[in-house]
């Protein structure tokens, strides 16, 4: 809950003012500068701070384009409070098409970062120490990987009260129950008592309608939760999974799914099967145990033990 003047980056922000801050935050080998954008829109009453954050891997799209929605139609302007919005954390992958800053490095293994170390690092330092001292609740934006596409899905340590409620508030077709990963984003704001939600639709290098337009309707919930804004679209009936796991390839071969993202399946039911490329053989893929499509990779190729389906339980 903020009150007071704003200030990020050396810039005053009052109440009932929007603007955008410029993060420096490299200069390329070629003198090009670097900047962060970060949008800030404050009502004139006050209220908590909603950080909306996306593109932290440089090849998730989704999550921008569901803030460059909310900005033009003009939604993100909250009526009561504050919410800063950073459409595209890793500026360098997202210019490359690739999930990672230069040199490889994962942002989302990169927290709390440092101010002298990798470009990472240091936009991972900016976050915690320039923005997240602000924030009191932040819903991250992520896809699938790479030809893997997830049912929009909100991840969060559901055991945890303040966690539960937010997700629920969020109602998303999917609440996966989700540990915190070391240097990761949501464990380092964690730690400084901020609920960050994950929220995971469509593919890495791809714009995802559904998961966009269920990111937007999400987001607006939790708004709405907050005491935010008046009024959001209806809410899902939200399946709660306990846990969630990975069926693998027990062959190598060609991979042919049956089931689609969001279908709930039976155990031992047969949800793809693997054949070679040429009709010689055909293996059937099997539940262990009934659950849902959280998760689906569409690669055909695959070597034994590659992941092919995620599945939710109950
Ligand atoms: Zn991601």
């Amino acid at each position: 809950m903020q009150d007071r003047t704003i200030i990020i980056n050396n810039t005053p922000i009052e109440k009932g003012q929007q603007t955008t801050i410029e993060f420096n935050v490299a200069r390329l080998p070629t003198h090009t500068t670097i900047e962060l954008p970060v949008y800030v829109y404050r009502a004139r009453e006050e209220g908590p701070v909603l950080l909306l954050t996306a593109t932290l891997h440089g090849d998730e799209l989704n999550g921008m384009e569901i803030i460059r929605r909310m900005r033009v139609e003009q939604t993100i302007q909250p009526q009561r409070g504050t919410v800063i919005a950073i459409p595209i954390l890793n500026i360098f992958g997202f210019l490359q098409n690739s999930r990672t800053f230069p040199g490889g490095k994962d942002l989302n293994r990169s927290f709390p970062g440092s101010q002298n170390g990798s470009l990472a690092q240091r936009v991972a330092y900016i976050l915690i120490h320039e923005i997240l001292p602000h924030v009191d609740f932040g819903i991250d934006f992520h896809t699938g990987g790479l030809n893997r596409s997830n049912y929009p899905q909100v991840r969060s340590v559901v055991t945890q009260e303040e966690n539960r409620l937010l997700a629920q508030s969020f109602a998303a077709p999917f609440i996966v129950n989700s540990k915190l990963r070391d240097k990761s984003f949501r464990k380092e704001a964690e730690k400084r008592n901020k609920i960050i939600l994950v929220y995971e639709g469509g593919e890495a290098m791809r714009f995802d309608e559904f998961a966009i337009q269920e990111g937007i309707n999400g987001t607006l919930r939790v708004m709405e939760f907050l005491g935010m804004r008046e009024g959001s679209p209806e809410a899902n009936r939200t399946i709660w999974m306990k846990t969630s796991r990975w069926i693998r390839a027990g062959y190598g071969g060609i991979y042919h799914p049956l089931v689609h993202e969001g279908e709930s399946v039976k155990k031992r039911q047969v949800i793809a099967t693997i054949t070679d490329p040429f009709g010689d053989f055909e293996y059937k893929v099997r539940t262990g145990e009934s659950g849902h499509v959280i998760g689906l990779s569409h690669l055909p190729v695959v070597h034994k033990g590659d992941a092919l389906i995620h599945l939710g339980v109950e």
